[in-house]
Order: C-alpha cells, then structure tokens, then sequence
C-alpha cells in the first residue's frame, strides 16, 4: 500500500513524499484506515514501527480536510489535538514529525516539556497553538495555570503509555482525562500505543478508549 492509495489528502501527501516515505509500515498500514474511519484505536507498537506517522497522519488529514484557514486556526490557544508521551526526547520527535507534515498549511504544532521556564511554554501556546505535544507533568501544570482551553479537544494520543506508567505518570494521566472541559470519550477520539500490553495497560485503555475500540498488534 503507498500513501497516495491510504485516502489522506494531497497537501500532505506531498509533505509525506518530502520525507521520503514510500510505502506504509505494518502499523501504518492497519491503523491509519483505522483512525480516518473515527475509531478508537489501542495499538502495540515499538519505537522504529513507524507509530508517529502511524497517529500524526490520519488525524493530520482529518485536520486538513476540515479545511484549514487562517482565520481559524491562528491565535487559538484551543488545541485539537493533545499528543502526551514520556520524554523530552521522544515529544520533541513527535513534534518535529507534526511540524514536517504540517507544513504549508495553518496547523501549528507546538511542544512543551517539563525541565524548562513555564512561562517558555505558556507564550508558545498563546501565539497559537493547534497540536500540543506535551510531557504529561508539564501538560498538567499548564492545565493547572488555565492556560489552554480543552474543549476542542478531538483527538487524544497516549504514547508509549506503559512507559507512561511506569515511570509514575498513572495519576497524571487520570487526571488528564478527567479535567474540567476535556471531552468526554464519547465526545473525542482516543488512541492508544504501548510497546507492552500488561493488565494495568488494559485497564487504563477500558477507562480511557470507547467500549468499541479496536485493537492492532
Ligand atoms: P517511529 O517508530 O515513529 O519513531 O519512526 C521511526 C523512524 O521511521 C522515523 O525516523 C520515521 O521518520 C521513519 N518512518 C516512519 N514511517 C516511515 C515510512 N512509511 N517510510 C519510511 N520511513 C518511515
């Protein structure tokens, strides 16, 4: 399967083509049809399976052929998409992969991460902001401070959730789904990516994913 036949849409087909990407990695291939189709997705995948470009794309389409204007996205402090993952290091990969294939259209990703001035993040979100890539401490502290609006949250993305918790980030991501304003899972799409699938993983994707949520190994 190549990109042109996955259904995306033509600006970021072009972009994808920039990057150089070919054909659709196994992950690629089973979720992308997935997530375009609205689902919510619980997905086992290891770094290096291509799971970025597995989430960013389909909810990259979605955004592109809502129709992306100006007038609509600029000055939003009112992100669509919330992208949370573990590290510095693997945020800031997610972003920079969102920026890339995001560009020439108004979709402006933006990373926050914890280790860093506060109020850094704060002015990056305010001069826009409509994919935010967070580590999960610095998302909440953030929420905390009032500084992003939730409720046109459409897309939610765990990444490397058995990371998540394991490194002690459980409650924070409790909280993150329970926030005053986060819509309901009827009301978003969630997905989902553990490189593990232990009993604690599917108890967390039964709380956070629709009943009907599929799953890709
Ligand atoms: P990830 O598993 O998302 O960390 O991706 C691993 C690496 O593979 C990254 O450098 C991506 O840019 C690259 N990549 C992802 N999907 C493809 C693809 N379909 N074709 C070629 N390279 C890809």
């Amino acid at each position: 399967l190549t990109f042109e036949e996955a259904n995306l849409c033509q600006t970021l087909n072009k972009n994808i083509a920039q990057a150089g990407y070919l054909k659709l990695t196994p992950v690629q291939k089973y979720s992308i049809p997935i997530i375009l189709a609205g689902r919510d997705l619980m997905a086992c995948a290891q770094t290096g399976s291509g799971k970025t470009a597995a989430f960013l794309l389909p909810i990259l389409a979605h955004m592109m052929k809502d129709g992306v204007t100006a007038s609509h996205f600029r000055e939003q402090q009112e992100p669509e998409c919330i992208i949370v993952a573990p590290t510095r290091e693997l945020i800031n990969q997610i972003f920079l992969e969102a920026r890339k294939f995001s560009y020439g259209t108004c979709i402006r990703p933006v990373v926050i991460y914890g280790g860093t001035q506060t109020g850094h993040s704060i002015r990056q979100i305010m001069q826009g902001c409509n994919i935010l890539c967070a580590t999960p401490g610095r998302l909440m502290d953030i929420i905390g401070k009032e500084k992003i609006g939730l409720h046109k949250v459409r897309y939610l993305v765990l990444d490397e959730a058995d990371r998540m918790l394991d490194m002690g980030f459980g409650p924070e991501m409790k909280k993150l789904i329970s926030c005053p304003g986060m819509p309901s899972k009827d009301r978003r799409q969630t997905l989902m990516f553990s490189a593990t699938f232990p009993e604690e993983i599917q108890r967390l994707a039964g709380e956070f994913l629709k009943p009907e949520y599929l799953f890709v190994a």
